[in-house]
């Protein structure tokens, strides 16, 4: 503990000593030797300490000694303060006096065994300083009352100082760490050296190219603040903005007579600047970044302390300020699409959010565009990916020239687009953005000699009416966009409520399919083939059928797309191809003549690498002759790579017999296919419906037909419903039919009873 209670007993020697001289002298009042012992007690005390003011309090009287020294520590002469116990109790602040009056309790009561407190005490200028007070017990009646508490107090407000100044340091570091937000940190810069200079008001200015912009100033008024935010920095903009122009420190001693602050004084002056100092914030590589400006009332130079400060301070700031430069740059790279320099997704999100939260206070309306490329993979994968890029930035362009200055346009992934086109007051506003839109990105683009039409498909959705909140939204304009591409591509549409039962029964099927096809829930049915000319059977396509327990019978047109997205595809084919085929060796070995069973496979599956050997191991597994599988492909596989002729070639060399499904529909010419090893062209329902009622139609099947023989195919037509359908194809030479005239795809068992009979009734 301290040296004060320590020395106790030394004292006591002394005073018996004292004592002795005093007995000895004989002729002093005992009260004059009181009085002595007293003053020599507060001398003893002074030794330890000079520069520590003194206090002495009678417990019983409550009179209180206080040094000349106590006095002058709180800015007092000797005669202007009492020597009574109340002098201290008007002085200690108000805050602190409880927890200190405790503490001499437990000191007197024996509970703690020194008195040592610190406490803020108020100076006769108004500010408070803090004092460490030690005291020690001198006398107690022989009934253990103490009478007397002796001590001294020591002026600590410095090293509190110190301390606060660090704590606050230390705060603001954490501030920093913890990312919060710039102007806070730069507000708690400024109070820390406010609070540790009296009087001094500090400002933060960031350079924003050669723009001063206001950083924090808390202690500042706004109308300066304003003043100087955006100013022009220049050899003699007052102190920060010159100190930004050179890079140097800039010491205005007096703003009203220095030449640098000649042209903006009059907005510092009137607000009792008089003096501003400024140090150049600059980042690690020594780029200034701003200026760190500290302001008084008075002219003055900085001290050495305030000199450091500055220093210290303009560091300080510099952390955040680098940090908010390269938080700027990190936005910018997440915020912006690099290919097409359009607002990136996030950045979407983000406005999107804001832009709902904007329109729900002030009720406004705004409507948002989701624009999806028309067959833009397609492009992707048979020109290439640099193609595919030129496009996109194409598109981006367009579509921005295509919308109001305030529509807020971005891109969201691959072949994906927005626009949010805000004040939307009915829907033409937005179906106008969406038209100019359709119209400017269908416009041809040439491309490496090559001339593209792109297309697109929009969906949109309104806020409020289709959603309130940013996932509904989302939600709505997808679904108006699966509309559009459903709808025929190249449009646009609005949400309307149905859409979202189909996107319900879209979402279910989805969500099922996978288990659907992994557990084998799925059938199969045939539809039999048929030649024209017999009326035999020759072969079955086999068809998938999906019969959901909730759902009931789901088209396959619905889940095969679905599979294809959903990446199930592989697995549905392999179970068609097994059950098929195993069905074709069980009619073989039931007896029947020799069938061709044809199996869909869907484009991106034709292309997958692993389909020869898929069709290898089924074949084995099941027994099946190679040259009774027929494989149908739509017409659009044939077109896309020269790569895919390969695929043809590996599957003709295994005998499997190839189909051209759909024909007539895709955009393949008779040019592209006379490389093809295919053995059938399936000719498209469309053109069979028509035929009979259209001339121009037949006269296109009967080329079809032609030309499908001068290459060496034979023709299948498809989807024959009537007798007339029949005989006109028996004229125009047509070897093969499948379509509900003959029969439905049915049952293997129905197809078994089909084959009994030889021949159907039909023809
Ligand atoms: P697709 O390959 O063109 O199959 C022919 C479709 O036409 C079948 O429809 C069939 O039931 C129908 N059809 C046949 N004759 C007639 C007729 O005279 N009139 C009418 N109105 N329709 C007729 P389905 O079974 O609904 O299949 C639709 C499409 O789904 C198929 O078209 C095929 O592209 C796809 N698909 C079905 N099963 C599979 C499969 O296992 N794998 C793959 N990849 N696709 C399949
Ligand atoms: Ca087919
Ligand atoms: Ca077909």
């Amino acid at each position: 503990m301290n040296d004060i209670i320590k020395s106790k007993p030394q004292l006591c020697k002394e005073n018996q000593q004292l004592r002795v001289d005093m007995t000895n002298a004989n002729q002093l009042s005992e009260k004059r030797y009181v009085e002595l012992l007293k003053n020599e007690e507060r001398f003893s005390l002074a030794m330890r300490g000079a520069n520590d003011g003194i206090w002495d309090w009678n417990l019983e009287t409550d009179e209180t000694y206080y040094s000349p020294r106590w006095k002058s520590m709180l800015g007092y002469e000797v005669s202007e303060l009492d020597n009574i116990f109340n002098t201290w109790e008007s002085l200690v602040n108000i805050d602190d006096k409880e927890m200190v009056i405790e503490k001499v309790h437990e000191y007197l009561a024996g509970r703690a065994d020194s008195f040592e407190v610190e406490m803020r005490m108020q100076h006769k200028d108004g500010h408070d300083i803090f004092v460490l007070s030690r005291g020690f017990l001198v006398n107690r009646e022989s009934d253990g009352k103490p009478i007397r508490l002796v001590g001294t107090h020591v002026d600590i407000t410095q090293r509190k100082k110190a301390e606060s100044f660090n704590e606050k340091n230390a705060k603001i570091l954490e501030m920093i760490a913890l990312g919060e937000s710039a102007s806070d940190i730069y507000d708690a810069i400024a109070l820390m050296y406010e609070t540790r200079h009296p009087g001094m008001r500090c400002s933060m200015l960031e350079l924003h190219g050669n723009k001063l912009m206001h950083g924090g100033a808390p202690s500042l008024p706004k109308e300066y603040c304003d003043a100087v935010n955006g100013l022009e920095n220049g050899p003699c903009v007052g102190s920060c903005g010159t100190s930004t122009y050179t890079g140097k420190r800039v010491l205005v001693e007096n703003i009203e007579t220095d030449i640098k602050w000649a042209k903006i004084k009059q907005v510092a002056l009137p607000h009792g600047m008089r003096c501003c100092w400024s140090e150049p914030i600059k980042n690690s590589s020594g780029k200034v970044l701003g200026a760190f400006g500290m302001y008084y009332n008075h002219t003055a130079l900085p001290n050495e302390e305030e000199s450091n400060d500055l220093k210290s301070a303009a560091w300080l700031a510099g952390i955040i300020m680098e940090r908010e430069q390269d938080q700027k740059r990190i936005r910018q790279l997440a915020y912006t699409d690099e290919l097409t320099g359009l607002a990136s997704r996030a950045f979407f999100y983000l406005s999107l959010e804001k832009l709902i939260k904007i329109s729900e206070r002030h009720h406004r309306q705004f409507s948002l565009l989701y624009i999806d490329l028309d067959n833009f993979k397609d492009i992707n994968d048979s020109l290439g990916h640099d193609v595919g890029d030129l496009l996109l930035k194409e598109i981006a362009k367009r579509l921005l020239s295509a919308s109001r200055e305030v529509d807020f346009v971005s891109r969201l992934s691959g072949d994906e687009f927005s626009i949010i086109v805000e004040d939307v007051v009915d829907d033409y506003t937005a179906a106008n953005v969406a038209q100019r839109c359709l119209d400017a990105v269908s416009q041809p683009f040439e491309l490496l000699n090559r001339k593209l039409t792109p297309a697109c498909s929009i969906g949109i959705a309104h806020y409020p009416d289709d959603g309130d909140n940013l996932s509904t939204l989302l939600k709505v304009a997808d679904t108006s966009l699966y509309a559009a591409k459903e709808g025929g591509r190249n449009c646009y549409t609005f949400y309307k409520p149905e859409l979202s039962q189909k996107a319900e029964y879209r979402f279910q099927v989805e969500h099922s399919l996978r288990e659907a096809i992994e557990k084998q829930q799925l059938s199969l049915v045939y539809q039999p083939q048929v030649n024209i000319d017999s009326g035999e059977i020759i072969g079955v396509e086999a068809l998938s059928r999906w019969k959901h327990p909730q759902l009931g019978n789901v088209s396959p047109v619905d889940f095969i797309t679905t599979a294809e997205r959903i990446g199930m595809i592989k697995p549905l084919t392999e179970w068609v191809l097994k059950t098929a085929c195993s069905q074709a060796v069980a009619w073989k070995k039931a007896g029947f003549q020799p069938l061709q069973v044809a199996v869909n496979i869907s484009p991106s599956h034709f292309l997958d690498k692993d389909l020869i050997s898929l069709i290898k191991s089924v074949i084995d597994e099941t027994g099946m002759i190679s040259s009774e599988l027929e494989l149908e492909v739509t017409e659009n596989v044939v077109q896309t790579d020269p790569k895919n002729l390969s695929v043809f070639q590996d599957l003709k060399d295994l005998k499997i017999i190839l189909a051209i499904d759909d024909f007539g529909t895709g955009y393949s010419s008779f040019a592209s296919l006379k490389h093809l090893k295919v053995d059938y062209l399936k000719i498209d329902k469309h053109f069979i419906d028509d035929m009979v009622n259209d001339k121009k139609t037949q006269l296109l099947v009967s080329s079809m037909i032609e030309m499908g023989h001068n290459l060496g195919y034979e023709i299948v037509a498809e989807g024959v419903e009537t007798s007339e359908q029949l005989n006109l194809l028996k004229k125009l030479d047509c070897e093969t039919a499948q379509g509900y005239l003959f029969s439905k795809p049915v049952s293997a068992n129905e197809i078994s009873k089909m084959l009994n009979t030889d021949v159907l009734s039909v023809i």
